[in-house]
C-alpha cells in the first residue's frame, strides 16, 4: 500500500487490535507510514503473521500475541498508547454460524475490556463495527440512524449483528458517562489483497475459484447485492475519522459506491481473470445450515464520513479482482493457504 503523510499528524503511539487481520495489517501499514509506533495485539486466530511479514522488522512495530479477552493481555498491550484502533473480532459469517459462543465472548467480552483499558490509559478509540448491524434493512441507502432490522436472536447469523450493536451501544455508553473519546465506523464488505476466503468472505472466494478453473459458488438466486469498499480507500479514512474530534461519539459509514449483485460479481471476476470457470448455484440451506437469512441488499451512504473527512471511495472493483488474484498467487508460490491455483495459468501469464 501507497502511504502519505498528511499534514498536521502528529505521530502517535498506536495499539492495533486484530493488526495481523486484513484490514488491520493494511492498517499498521498506513501508520507506520505516518510515523507512528504501532503495537499489534493479535491472537494470530484468523489473522496471520504472514500479513506483517513486510514490517515485522520495522523499528517502530510491537508485535504482542495475546487475546483480547485477557485484560491484563490488553493493558499491557495498551501501555502507553495514546490511541487505539479496535480491529480484533470473530469475522466472517461462515465461522460466526459455526461459532456463535466464541463469536459473542470476543465481541462482547474482548470489546469491553478494551474500552475499559482506554478508560484507564486516558487513550482514544476507534471502534471498528460493521454494516451487519443494520441486519435486513434494504433501504435505497442506509444512513448512520437509519433502523437496525434483525432476525430471530436465536439464530446464529444474527449473532454477529447483535455483538457488534452492543459494542456499539457500549462505547457510547462510555463515551456519554466515563469520557471516553470514541468514534465508531462502520465497514460495509471491504476487500483487497490479504483478504482470505477461508472464513466465507464471498471476493477472494471467488477469485480463487476462477483462478483453479473451480465452478464459483454463488448463493441462493445471486440478485443479492453489496457495495464493496477497497482497503486502500477505508483504511485512511479511518485514520482521519479517529483523529478529528467532531468524530468523538459517532458513527460513519465507510462503504463502496457501486451496487452489485453477487452474480454479476461472479461474471465481472471470470471475465476480468480469463478464467474457464463457471457459475455455478447452491440453495441457501446447502451453504450454511438450513433457515440461514441472508441480507438482500446493503446499500450504504457515505455522505456523513465524505462531508466529515472528505471521505470517496476510488479504487475499482476490477482493478480490486486483480491485485486480490496476484496476491493469492504469490501466497501460493510462497507455500501458504494450502491453495493449489492450478488453472490459473492465463491470469499468471499476465502478471
Ligand atoms: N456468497 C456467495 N458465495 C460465496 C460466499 C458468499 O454467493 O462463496 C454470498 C453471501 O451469501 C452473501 C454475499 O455473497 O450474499 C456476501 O457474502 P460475505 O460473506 O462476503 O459478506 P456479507 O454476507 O457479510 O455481506
Amino acid at each position: 500500500m501507497t502511504v502519505s503523510v498528511y499534514p498536521g499528524h502528529g505521530a502517535r503511539r498506536s495499539l492495533v487490535t486484530g493488526g495481523a487481520g486484513f484490514v488491520g495489517s493494511h492498517l499498521v501499514e498506513h501508520l507506520l507510514g505516518l510515523g507512528d509506533e504501532v503495537v499489534v495485539l493479535d491472537d494470530l486466530s484468523t489473522g496471520s503473521a504472514r500479513n506483517l511479514a513486510g514490517v515485522a522488522d520495522h523499528p517502530r512495530v510491537t508485535m504482542v500475541h495475546g487475546s483480547i479477552l485477557n485484560p491484563l493481555t490488553v493493558g499491557e498491550a495498551m501501555q502507553s498508547c495514546d490511541r487505539v484502533f479496535h480491529l480484533a473480532a470473530a469475522v466472517g459469517v461462515k465461522l460466526i454460524v459455526e461459532q456463535p459462543l466464541r463469536g459473542l465472548r470476543i465481541n462482547i467480552h474482548g470489546t469491553e475490556n478494551v474500552l475499559t483499558a482506554a478508560i484507564e490509559r486516558q487513550a482514544s478509540v476507534l471502534l471498528v463495527s460493521t454494516s451487519e448491524v443494520y441486519g435486513k434493512n434494504t433501504a435505497d441507502r442506509l444512513r448512520e440512524d437509519a433502523d437496525r432490522v434483525l432476525g430471530d436472536p436465536l439464530l446464529s447469523r444474527w449473532t454477529y449483528a447483535g455483538a457488534k450493536g452492543i459494542d456499539e451501544a457500549f462505547a457510547k455508553a462510555y463515551c456519554d458517562q466515563e469520557g471516553l473519546d470514541v468514534s465508531i465506523v462502520r465497514l460495509f464488505n471491504t476487500v483487497g489483497p490479504r483478504q482470505t476466503g477461508r472464513y466465507g468472505m464471498v471476493l477472494p472466494n471467488l477469485v480463487g475459484q476462477a483462478l483453479r478453473g473451480q465452478p464459483l459458488t454463488v448463493f441462493g438466486d445471486g440478485l443479492q447485492t453489496r457495495c464493496f469498499s477497497a482497503v486502500e480507500d477505508v483504511v485512511p479514512a479511518m485514520v482521519r475519522i479517529e483523529r478529528d474530534p467532531r468524530a468523538r461519539g459517532q458513527a460513519y459509514n465507510l462503504g463502496g459506491a457501486r451496487e452489485i449483485s453477487i452474480l454479476d460479481l461472479a461474471h465481472e471476476i471470470i471475465r476480468t481473470l480469463d478464467s474457464r470457470s463457471v457459475v455455478e448455484l447452491i440453495p441457501y440451506d446447502q451453504a450454511y445450515a438450513p433457515g440461514f437469512e441472508d441480507m438482500r441488499r446493503r446499500v450504504p451512504d457515505n455522505t456523513k464520513a465524505h462531508d466529515l473527512v472528505g471521505y470517496e471511495p476510488r479504487t475499482s472493483l476490477t482493478s480490486t479482482i486483480m491485485r486480490v488474484a496476484a496476491d493469492l498467487l504469490s501466497r501460493e508460490r510462497l507455500g501458504s493457504d494450502a491453495m493449489p491455483l492450478a488453472g490459473a495459468d492465463s491470469f499468471r501469464g499476465a502478471l
